[in-house]
Parts: structure tokens; sequence; C-alpha cells
């Protein structure tokens, strides 16, 4: 993402009532900070945010939290929270390789990695945010029966992806490459700022749905 410097943004974020500041301190106990026993679905990377306040207002049954590293990124979300503000949802910045100082085990019940980043050389490949390095972290947070669901425009980092899957101890639930074009898997599609400017340049999107081989049968 092309990052212009906000003047303060760090400062305002600081401020932000949308944001969790300390969220270190909440680790094992995200359901005091929602006030409820609601699943918590979580966005790493989420950007300016478009896809998981879309997905908040649709489903005020599941806590969400958006996760991004960049303050200039956030306040653009924040500034969105403030227009129409959702009590299911907050957001977290910081650098999703410290997740699971943030969350316990099983914490988590479904993850979105939308329009990652792709890291393009070869020595940045553990930076890629469905590399087996970040699906290990992903393992150690996420419920035993809970899904990743990744959406990408970039064909590359879809075959690394998918090759990542299997060595890192999960199965593939779903995939397509042609989202758009996929009855099944387009259904309840909620687009990101991302998939929109991708998509509407005609470029396919590609998503898949994993889950983790030794809780197949619900073990
Ligand atoms: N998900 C949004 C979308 O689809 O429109 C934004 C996609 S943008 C290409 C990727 C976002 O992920 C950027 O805002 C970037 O700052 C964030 N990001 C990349 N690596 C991250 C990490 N390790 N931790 C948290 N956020 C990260």
């Amino acid at each position: 993402m092309r990052l212009r410097n906000v003047t303060g943004s760090r400062e305002m974020i600081a401020d932000s009532r949308f944001v969790v500041h300390d969220p270190f301190d909440h680790k094992g106990k995200w359901k005091e900070v929602f006030g409820n026993t609601n699943p918590v679905h979580i966005e790493i990377g989420m950007g300016k945010g478009r896809f998981i306040m879309d997905l908040a207002a649709a489903k005020p049954d599941v806590n969400y939290i958006g996760i991004e590293k960049y303050s200039t990124v956030l306040l653009r979300a924040t500034q969105k929270m403030a227009e129409n503000e959702l009590p299911n949802l907050c957001f977290i910045r910081m650098d999703a390789e410290d997740i699971c100082e943030v969350f316990d085990k099983e914490e988590v019940a479904k993850i979105y990695l939308n329009f990652s980043d792709p890291w393009p050389k070869d020595r940045h490949a553990k930076r890629r945010l469905p590399s087996r390095q970040f699906l290990a972290r992903y393992d150690a947070i996420l419920a035993k029966d809970g899904r990743i669901e990744f959406k990408t425009d970039n064909q590359e980092l879809f075959d690394f992806a998918l090759e990542e899957i299997e060595p890192a101890g999960w199965e593939l639930e779903a995939a397509t490459r042609d989202l758009h074009h996929d009855e099944k898997m387009m259904a309840g599609n909620i687009m990101t700022e991302y998939e929109e400017r991708f998509s509407s340049l005609g470029n396919p999107i590609y998503k898949y749905i994993i889950y983790r081989q030794q809780f197949e049968n619900g073990g």
C-alpha cells in the first residue's frame, strides 16, 4: 500500500477510542473488552477498514478486531468509525508478527487476510501473511474448528499460499481462481478497497478457505 505521511496520525490514533491501545494486556480477555461472549473474528492488514466495517455492520453477533500496522492507514478507519460507530468492532495498530502476545490459545474463531502485501523477494517470504511462519502463529490462537479466509489478486502470492498449506499442517476447504465468477464462493462476499479497485480493472480475484488437519473430525 502506498503510504502518504499524514501529519499527526500517530497522535490521533493514540487518542482514538476505537483503537485498543494496550492489546497485550487483553490476551485471554477479549470477551471483557466487548462485554459479551460472542466469537471473535480478526482481519490482519485491514487497511482503511471497509471490509471489516461492512462485515461488522452485517453481523452484530460477532465481535470483530481489525489489525493494521500503520497509523496513517488506520486513521482512515477510525474516521469512518466516528461517522458510523459499531459496538462489535475495534482496531489494533500492531505488526501481526506479535499476534500470539495479543490472543490466547483458541481465542479467535476466524482470521481474514485480504490482499496481503506480496513481499516478492524470496528472502522476504516469511513476512508474507499466508506464509508457514504466519500459519504457525495463527495455529496458536485459532479455535479448533477455526478457518482462515484469504483473498488476493496476486497470482504468485496465491500460488505461494497454496504451497504453504500442507507443510504447515493445514487443509484446503475451498479455493477459486476467479471469485467473482464463482457463484458458491461469492455468496455473501464483502468487497475490500483493493478488491473493488482490482476487480474493476478486470483482474481475477483468488480466494481460499483453510482449516487445520488435526481437527478435521472435531478432535
Ligand atoms: N486489506 C485491505 C484491502 O484489501 O483493501 C488492505 C490491503 S493492503 C495491500 C495490505 C495492508 O496490510 C496494508 O495496510 C499494510 O500496512 C497491512 N499489513 C501488512 N503487513 C502487516 C503486518 N505484518 N501486520 C499488520 N498489518 C500489516
